[in-house]
């Protein structure tokens, strides 16, 4: 059996895992983030928590291939340097190189959501997907794209950010200082903002007794005012789905992936949630006439998706002979002659076969 660790660092928490090859993960280690700390004292955190799962696992680093991160903020893959985090108030980490000092093996380095996404592409819900895409519904929208196997960065790694695409031309403002982006409407707290809104328009709701009980407004309010049949609560769920709708029928339009899957807590309302959702989405699509069109499913694999894609992005950094060595398949020919074509990605090349 091949071991790899996988490390989601989180706003709240720092969550590794020893995942083996069947994506099964088999030891954990888990810390505090708290943010505010400086990137010393995290990074000694992050070694702990690699510690403990590997401790937990019975396994030492000498067993485990490589060690893969998944950060929040802008993290170049290619140097390994978390460029950018406004969450961990980082700026130019060389991450990777300090957890590759501290455990001698290759660490990889991608953005947490690219991460998550590949997680659920190579384990969950868009498993056995060619190209796939996953939406985090969460405090932000996160976004991971991945196409024909591999996690699309865009040419400066900063590529994906489909929470950042305008909905609504001056509409509200969004964390990232444009007006109208999708996560503005469509992130667990624009749900709960929207909720607000119409609760203070209509105080006669139930939606204010619910706060009064829950003690504050949440993604969860609407919905579940909505059960109660509540006029307001109803209203509120039917103007997020159809801004959620417009969101992921763009995505469908730019990507035409095989599977668009989404996630986060909100997506705990299940069908009351996905079935609308579904029906708005392909009335509304360019290819409404097609005879294949995308697959939108909610995502199976919860916080484990960020660790299980951390541990595999190795494999997304080189699927062509890291792939080979890994999963067991004979290393590439070389080639007997220099005019010779050797196939860049064996796995396309025993495709076309
Ligand atoms: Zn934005």
């Amino acid at each position: 059996m091949k071991y790899y660790i996988g490390i989601d660092i989180g706003g709240t928490n720092l969550s590794t895992g020893v995942v083996d090859e069947n994506y099964e993960i088999v030891g954990r280690g888990k810390l505090k983030t708290e943010v505010g700390r400086s990137y010393e004292e995290i990074l000694a955190d992050i070694i702990e928590t690699v510690r403990l799962a590997l401790a937990d696992a019975k396994l030492d680093s000498e067993d485990v291939r490589w060690i893969g991160v998944g950060c929040p903020g802008f993290c170049n893959p290619e140097t390994g340097t978390v460029e950018y985090s406004n969450n961990l108030k980082w700026n130019n980490v060389p991450l990777a190189a300090d957890l590759e000092k501290a455990f001698e093996r290759k660490v990889y380095l991608d953005n947490d959501a690219n991460a998550a996404a590949y997680g659920e592409y190579l384990a969950g819900a868009a498993k056995g997907a060619k190209n796939a895409v996953v939406i985090t519904l969460g405090t932000g929208v996160g976004a991971g794209i991945i196409i024909n196997g591999k996690i699309f960065g865009g040419s400066n790694f900063a590529g994906g950010e489909i929470g950042h695409t305008v909905i609504v031309v001056d509409g509200y403002e969004c964390s990232c200082g444009r007006k109208g982006c999708f996560e503005a409407y469509c992130s667990a707290t624009g749900l709960a903002r929207m909720t607000r809104e119409a609760a203070e328009l209509h105080p006669k709701s139930k939606i204010k007794q619910l706060v009064e009980t829950d003690g504050r407004f949440s993604a969860r309010t609407a919905f579940n005012a909505a059960k109660l049949l509540d006029e307001t609560g109803i209203e509120v769920v039917e103007r997020y789905i159809k801004h959620l709708a417009c969101g992921i029928t763009n995505t469908i339009n730019v990507f035409q992936p095989d599977i668009l899957c989404i996630g986060g807590g909100v997506c705990n309302e299940g069908d009351a949630l996905l079935n609308p959702l579904k029906e708005q989405v392909a009335k509304d699509i360019f290819s409404r006439g097609s005879a294949k069109n995308t697959e939108i499913c909610i995502c199976k694999l919860g916080n484990d998706a960020g660790i299980i894609g951390a541990a595999m992005l190795g494999k997304s950094a080189d699927s062509g002979n890291i792939l080979k060595s890994v999963f067991g398949a004979k290393p590439a020919p070389a080639p007997k002659k220099p005019t010779e074509k050797v196939p860049e990605n064996p796995e396309s090349a025993q495709n076309k076969k």
